[in-house]
């Protein structure tokens, strides 16, 4: 299968006729050639991006939001394809893919065609004037994508930019390009103007930094690694880009004893493991008061060895495989690492599966304790299934734990005493906590994060403010 690129309503080969292999993260097995894009495809999507921009943004928010609803009921047609070929891409559980990835890419189309519906008229009144202020379109903005949320990803900010009335490019991850072309495919079967959505696949170098780097792109939304992040940063920075980074992290669940045990036990596995690890928001360093940590260590531990790992194509399949051969030698060394630096590991090792997956990136998810707070393995981000436990004694302590890494994205509180969740909530420095429970998403609140997790909120009316620019024109009245 040869995937294309996708610039002005056509699909199309990449100019420098090179392609990249897309890989199986299961068996290792080719799925697909996709275009090895340079800064020619970028020149021409960009261009496509720039000349539909004069017609897309004079278009009404009613129509626009007509437009995202075509492309939710078309996506919703397509989704249990959406799901399969998001676990064939990703590597992860089939269930996973419909119930998180497939459900929320065609949600984030129909939530936002709601907002922009409803955006309304603001003013502000003077004893003498009148302030109306509008929300003009940026422009043609770059939308770059990771691989652990493909779909879920992209949509989250091709709807609000789209809506607003900008053009784009989108540039996915090399690794995971089935569903972005299937949104391609989507988008060219509902007639959508050409040129409002573009799309060239393609690396990071070769296709995604000529893209941020583009005088005639006035935006970049990222979502990615950190130190990628800062690159882009820098690039965008020179030309004076709106700019949103939302990037990694290293969140801390946090459990105090007077928790529902039950319940929490279940929630911080399902924060540590989902998606193999690979979440931005997964709970990594696990923060347990000192006198239920045993009692919940051999809880954890049981329901950690219980999770099905395997086939990501079974139903019954909770763990898949990592992403990359790379990706699983990245977090194998990490656990190299939390060894030498004197971690035990609880649980761990690698899953005995069939010979079909032999060329798989596969690990067993690995609970590693006795480390020190300020381990690499604690403070790092890891992106895997791969968790550490410690133990603290009072709240100010699991405050300090908590705040003590570069990363500022998420995190989660567990307790009855909802007033101390609160307090302690408070006091972390991230984006978003939540208070027993963890992805809980409600898309109308800001999500981002501090720190090295990123600069700029999305999500409801922050995606809103971020993909449009707010003019006011005021009118003297008397
Ligand atoms: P990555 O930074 O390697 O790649 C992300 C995207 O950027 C890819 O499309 C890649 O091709 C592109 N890219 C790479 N170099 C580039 C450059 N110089 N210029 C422009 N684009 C470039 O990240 P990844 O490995 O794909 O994803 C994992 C990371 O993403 C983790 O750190 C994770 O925490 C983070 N993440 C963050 C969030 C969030 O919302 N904060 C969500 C998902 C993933």
């Amino acid at each position: 299968m040869n995937i294309l690129n996708y610039i002005s309503g056509k699909f199309v080969e990449p100019e420098s006729g090179e392609w990249l292999e897309d890989l199986s993260p299961a068996t290792g097995e080719k799925i697909a050639l996709i275009p090895k894009s340079n800064h020619h495809d970028i020149n021409k999507a960009v261009d496509a991006a720039r000349k539909a921009l004069p017609a897309w943004s004079s278009l009404t928010n009613l129509d626009r939001a007509s437009w995202l609803n075509k492309i939710a009921d078309k996506l919703e047609s397509k989704y249990e394809e959406i799901a399969e070929l998001e676990s064939k891409d990703t590597g992860k559980p089939i269930s996973l893919a419909r119930e998180v990835d497939a459900y929320r890419s065609v949600k984030n189309f129909r939530f936002f065609a709601e907002m922009i519906r409803d955006i309304g008229v603001e003013k502000y009144e003077m004893e003498d004037a009148t302030n109306r202020v509008i929300y003009k379109p940026v422009g043609v903005g770059a939308l770059i994508t990771p691989w652990n949320l493909p779909l879920y990803l992209l949509s989250w900010k091709v709807a609000p930019a789209i809506g607003m009335g900008n053009t784009v490019v989108c540039k996915p991850s090399e690794m995971t390009p089935l569903t972005a072309d299937l949104l391609m495919k989507t988008i060219d079967e509902i007639g959508l103007p050409k040129g409002v959505v573009n799309l060239v696949h393609g690396d990071g170098i070769g296709a995604g930094s000529p893209l941020v780097s583009h005088q005639d792109v006035s935006l970049v939304s990222f979502t990615g690694g950190t130190s990628t992040g800062s690159i882009v940063a820098k690039s965008a920075s020179s030309s004076f880009k709106k700019l949103s980074l939302e990037l990694g992290g290293k969140n801390s669940s946090i459990i105090f004893d007077d928790c529902d045990l039950e319940n929490t036990v279940k929630g911080v596995v399902r924060s540590g493991f989902l998606n193999q690890g690979q979440v931005c928001l997964c709970g990594s360093r696990i923060l347990v008061q000192e006198d239920i940590y045993d009692e919940f260590i051999d809880k954890f531990i049981i329901e950690v060895e219980a999770m099905k790992i395997g086939d990501p194509s079974d139903e019954n399949t909770n763990l898949g495989a990592l992403i990359s051969p790379e990706h699983l030698s990245k977090v194998e060394e990490y656990i190299e690492i939390a060894k030498s630096e004197g971690g035990t590991i609880l649980t761990g090792g690698y899953p005995s599966l069939s010979e079909k997956y032999k060329n798989g990136n596969w690990i067993s998810p690995t609970v590693i304790a006795d480390l020190d707070v300020d381990s690499r393995c604690s403070t790092e981000e890891i992106f895997g299934p791969v968790v550490t436990i410690h133990k603290f004694s009072t709240e100010n302590e699991a405050i300090d734990i908590a705040n003590n890494t570069r990363y500022g994205l998420a995190g989660s509180i567990w307790t009855s005493d909802l007033e101390k969740g609160n307090r302690v909530a408070e006091s972390i420095h991230t984006g978003m906590i939540w208070i027993n429970t963890w992805l809980h998403r409600d898309l109308r609140v800001p999500f981002g994060g501090v720190k090295d997790s990123g600069v700029g909120r999305e999500g409801g009316k922050w995606s809103l403010s971020f993909f449009s620019e707010a003019m006011n024109i005021c009118t003297k009245n008397k």
